[in-house]
């Protein structure tokens, strides 16, 4: 199996940089999230060297949602990056992480007043994704005497190569105006004392392992670009959105990187807004491919039992990486101390969780397994503890973050207590005493 360059197998264990996975295991316990800083930074250091060999105005945005752990955001921070926030809670987390509100943009189809109020009052730009939400978003920057700086969500109609779930620019999908009345939505805003257009957004999808899609996607915005600067909005950004996927079958993904992006996305970007005479900053917002495979979950096995397949029971499911049970996902899988032992065995991996679809890994050629082997998920490190849960009454684990030699922990693991810290007891229930 083909490994990215901060994987390796040593002495029969697999490394991540420049741990022993076992060892980390058996140092904070099982189930473990385990994150290589330097490996996230080199994913944005990719992204940016690859688009700014055609362009120098280009800000990249974090999409928050795939890691929100702080520290992961901090790293980024420091590297410039801003982020794509799509709730209150994720803006909060981001500035709590050192980024500056110019550097956000508040995304989202389903906004309250609340989160609208809290943009304004940071002055984080909002990517508006109907009308009404521009009149809501209006009337509250008018309360306040502040002027909403604002792009709209364009749904430019187009079919991706993904999972349907994870298809966000199809006609049909619940994201963005649709394309034909974007210049309109300008137009209304220009009208509003208390809003200013001040970009365009658009996001296609995830997962996406193609790169011609993202290029269809630049097409369309450079013309409505050019169509909106025509009625009068000063373009100060075009924001492509995220979507670049990862390979997570190693050896049969096609896996596109940051550089085939950019040779695919670039010359159309140029070309077009060349054309509409602007020269506005290019916003991107990746996030799997910024932080997918900078992570392994280690698992550890609880028993095998041969039935109609093989299973191993491992302690970790979908309450902790729901992709395979939600999206089919493949992730790949590797016996962390077994590293260096064929594959003679064929294992389903199962969580602890009590339902059928509990699967990490259906018949996968492993070693064989016993009791107590740790078993390292790959690519991990996106959509994986960010959409946890303590289903089954389980304690979300911890999560380590390594730089170099270091090691430390980046978010504790919970414990029972933290289950119940959010429960109350209803009066009925309290005995008189
Ligand atoms: C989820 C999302 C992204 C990031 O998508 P990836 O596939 O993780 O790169 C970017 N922008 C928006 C608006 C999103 O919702």
């Amino acid at each position: 199996m083909k490994l990215p360059p901060h994987l390796s197998t040593r002495d029969g264990h697999l490394w991540i940089g420049d741990h022993d996975t076992v060892a980390l295991a058996a140092r904070w316990g099982t189930p473990l999230y385990v994150t290589d800083e330097d490996r996230v930074c080199a994913c944005y250091d990719a992204y940016r060297k690859a688009l700014s060999c055609y362009y120098q105005d280009i800000k990249i945005l974090f999409a928050a949602k795939a890691n929100g752990n702080a520290a992961v955001l901090r790293a980024l921070a420091g590297l410039g990056a801003g982020a794509d926030v799509f709730s209150s809670g994720e803006l909060h987390l981001a500035l709590r992480a050192g980024m500056t509100p110019d550097t956000l943009l508040f995304n989202g189809s389903s906004k309250s007043p609340a989160d609208l109020a809290l943009a304004v009052a940071r002055g984080v730009t909002v990517s508006v994704d109907s009308l009404d939400e521009l009149h809501q978003l209006q009337a509250i920057a008018a309360q306040s005497g502040a002027i909403a700086r604002i792009a709209f969500r364009v749904n430019p109609a187009l079919e991706v190569p993904t999972h349907p779930k994870i298809a966000t620019g199809l006609a049909t999908s619940k994201f963005g105006i649709p394309h034909a009345q974007v210049p309109d939505a300008y137009r209304l805003a220009l009208s509003c004392d208390y809003i200013r257009p001040v970009g365009i957004h658009c996001h296609i999808g995830s997962q996406i392992l193609a790169t011609d899609p993202f290029a269809r996607a630049a097409e369309v915005m450079v013309l409505i670009a050019a169509e909106i600067t025509d009625i009068g909005v000063d373009l100060a950004f075009i924001d492509l959105g995220g979507g670049l996927g990862i390979p997570y079958n190693h050896d049969s993904d096609p896996a596109p990187t940051p550089a085939d992006y950019a040779a695919a996305v670039m010359p159309v970007f140029l070309e077009g807004i060349h054309t509409a005479g602007i020269a506005p900053q290019l916003w991107i917002e990746p996030g799997r491919s910024l932080v997918a495979d900078s992570t392994v979950l280690l698992t550890r096995v609880n028993s095998v039992k041969q039935a109609h397949r093989t299973f191993a029971n491992v302690d970790a499911g979908f309450n902790l990486l729901i992709r395979p049970a939600m999206y089919d996902a493949y992730h790949e899988i590797i016996a962390a101390n077994k590293a260096n032992e064929p594959n003679s065995a064929c294992y389903t991996v199962t969580g602890p969780i009590c339902e059928s679809g509990d699967i990490l890994a259906k018949d996968r050629p492993l070693p064989f397994l016993a009791a107590g082997d740790v078993l390292a998920v790959l690519d991990a490190g996106a959509y994986g503890f960010a959409m946890a849960s303590q289903y089954n009454c389980r304690p979300r684990c911890p999560e380590v973050l390594i730089k170099g030699g270091h090691s430390a922990l980046m978010r504790r693991g919970e414990v029972f207590d933290d289950i119940t810290a959010t429960m109350v007891d209803p009066p009925w229930h309290l005995r008189p005493s």
